[in-house]
């Protein structure tokens, strides 16, 4: 077993209680089975760590990566490499076994015919649509297709024909001989072959017919072995036909497949099919744009697999749909960072103030805390001088009551720094805004000085102006400005992605101790944020990303105000 304190749920109490029993010759494999036709988001994320994790909890417990490859024209090699980067990012391994479903197709064919051979599986060449109309409702059974008593030698003859790509796309397909009149439609005859002229990626030409999902998988499943086969709650319905394909295997152990409900996360889109769409209409940058729920997005957003891991242990299985609200991830890489991160001053939006007591030309270096969650992690000296750059909004001409901050008369300490008091405005003439401040600084009250203890409401960051770098900044906003549940489908759901998800800063100013940060390097920007620094940075020129912000309770104070 693990070492993590681990919740118990309802698949670790099946896997428990079938090792215990000794069941399957007390061996665990699981197996996470993507489809190489996009990038993983965080709700396979869900399924990676259940997977490992489970396979990790018992002695030689294995998890296989399968690519499950059986449809040929979305599939891509490009996939398959982002795909395993992502599960080695989160911290899982395969170690060797790395699997294809593409590597079975010959098996998968030969059991394919096996089923001919002893009447259970059947050529129908009746139309997409007459299939449809014979399989009924919910409420009415289906009715045999006219083609199902074809014996067994010309079932035979035409699906080697098939196989031989003598036929066009749609103008047969290879069902199981199960029960049209089933109350389970996947039990009424499902297709396990379909012709298809098109070439998969690993496989090039050489089929020219495909297998579906329902019979591929579990064929899959039952070869390599595996004992628990987890899936989400949409399969629940297919299990009976899952069990049917795997007895037909033959294999001598059968694995059990298992479902939970799939991760749903609010604001965002969790579907392959619209990220692809996202990605190929520009809506976004990339597959790894950090607006997304993709592993390489978050990654880039900043995400550690530490924060994605915790997260998917905290939320749990259940055999329950429901939706997780996107300020639970934030508060796990909140809370991974807060312990993790060096704390940093920077400046957003910057407002200069200039201390007119101050000596020009000179300046000091003061002493800063790097992270006061890890002792270990040190101090650093910032410079502090006569011009300094504040935080725009940490300044009000007219102040409410609530706002401790500068403003005109008011005093406020600077971090690290002393306290200052500001004593003019200096406004563009035409445009009323305020472009600079005057200030005084009182000498006593360094940071460890003599006067350090006397008391102000609040305590804002800085930079100095001659010293810091320029930096862009990205912050993110949800990706959509409505929930999609009640979006027809017949409209554009692309309607529903909110234009601000992205604000781009620039002339941000940084604290010179970020000069050559590292790509990826994750920071604090003190009283702002969790930050991290972009692959799109260049030398001298940093872009950080924001990770997540800090709660803020300002902005919460100011939500419950009318507007001004
Ligand atoms: P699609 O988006 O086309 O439905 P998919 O999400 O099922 O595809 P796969 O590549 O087939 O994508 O997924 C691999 C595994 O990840 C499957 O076992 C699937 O059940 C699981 N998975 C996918 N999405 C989620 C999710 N949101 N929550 C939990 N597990 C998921
Ligand atoms: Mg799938």
């Amino acid at each position: 077993m693990s070492d993590g304190i681990r919740a118990s749920n309802f698949i670790r109490e099946i896997v428990a209680a079938d090792s215990t029993a000794g069941k399957h010759g007390g061996r665990v494999v699981t197996r996470f089975p993507p489809e190489p036709n996009g990038y993983l988001h965080i709700g396979h994320a869900k399924s990676i760590c259940l997977n490992f994790g489970l396979a990790a909890e018992y002695a030689g417990g294995v998890c296989h990566l399968r690519f499950d490859d059986t449809n040929p024209t979305t599939e891509d090699p490009e996939y398959v490499q982002s795909i395993q980067e992502d599960v080695h990012w989160l911290g899982f391994d395969w170690g060797n076994h790395r699997f294809f479903a593409s590597d079975y197709f010959d098996q998968l064919y030969e059991r394919a015919e096996q089923l001919i051979k002893n009447g259970q599986a059947y050529v129908d060449s009746l139309s997409a649509d007459e299939m449809r109309q014979y399989r009924g409702t919910l409420t009415e059974p289906g009715k045999n297709s006219p083609f199902r008593e074809r014996s067994i030698a010309e079932n035979l003859d035409l699906f080697q024909r098939m196989r031989a790509g003598e036929f066009p796309d749609g103008t047969h397909v290879l069902r199981a001989k199960i029960d049209m009149a089933s109350p389970n439609i996947n039990l009424r005859d499902p297709v396990l072959y379909r012709i298809r002229h098109a070439a998969h990626y690993r496989t090039a030409r050489s089929w020219p017919i495909y297998p579906s999902y329902d019979f591929a998988h579990p064929l899959s499943d039952a070869l390599e072995g595996v004992t628990h086969s987890v899936c989400t709650l949409e399969f629940e319905d297919h299990r009976p036909l899952y069990d049917w394909v795997v007895a037909q295997a033959g294999t001598p152990d059968r694995p059990q497949q298992i479902e939970f409900a799939r991760l749903n996360i609010s604001q965002t889109v969790m579907s392959k099919r619209k990220l692809l769409e996202l990605v190929e209409g520009k809506h976004v940058a990339g597959w790894d744009d950090p607006r997304l729920p993709t592993l390489k997005g978050l990654r880039r957003r900043g995400y550690t697999p530490e924060a994605i891991r915790a997260f998917c242990e905290h939320i749990g299985v259940s055999k329950r749909d429901s939706v997780v609200e996107m300020p639970l991830l934030e508060h796990f890489i909140r809370e991974d960072l807060n312990r993790r991160a060096a704390r940093v001053l920077a400046v957003l939006r910057p407002l200069k103030i200039v201390l007119d007591n101050y000596p020009e030309h000179t300046s000091e270096q003061l002493e800063a805390v790097n992270n006061p969650e890890d002792p270990q992690a040190g101090t650093r000296t910032i410079p502090f001088s006569r011009t300094l750059y504040i935080e725009r909004d940490d300044f009000l001409e007219a102040p409410p009551k609530e706002f401790f901050r500068l403003a005109p008369g008011r005093e406020v300490r600077l971090r690290y720094a002393y306290i200052i008091k500001c004593v003019g405005v200096t406004k563009d003439p035409r445009t009323g805004e305020v472009t600079e401040l005057h200030c005084t600084y009182d000498p006593e009250t360094k940071s460890g000085g003599p006067n350090a203890g006397r008391k102000v409401k609040a305590t804002i960051h800085w930079v100095s102006a001659a010293h810091a770098i320029d930096a862009e900044v990205r912050l993110y906003n949800p990706l959509l400005k409505a929930d999609l549940s009640n979006v027809p489908a017949d409209e554009d759901w692309t309607g529903y992605l909110n234009p601000d998800s992205l604000e781009r800063l620039t002339g941000c100013k940084v604290e010179p101790s970020l000069r050559g940060a590292e790509i990826g390097k994750r920071v604090q920007f003190e009283r702002v944020g969790y930050f991290c620094v972009d692959p799109d940075s260049i030398q001298g020129r940093p872009v950080f990303n924001r990770t997540v912000p800090l709660k803020d309770a300002w902005a919460r104070i100011e939500k419950r105000q009318p507007a001004r």
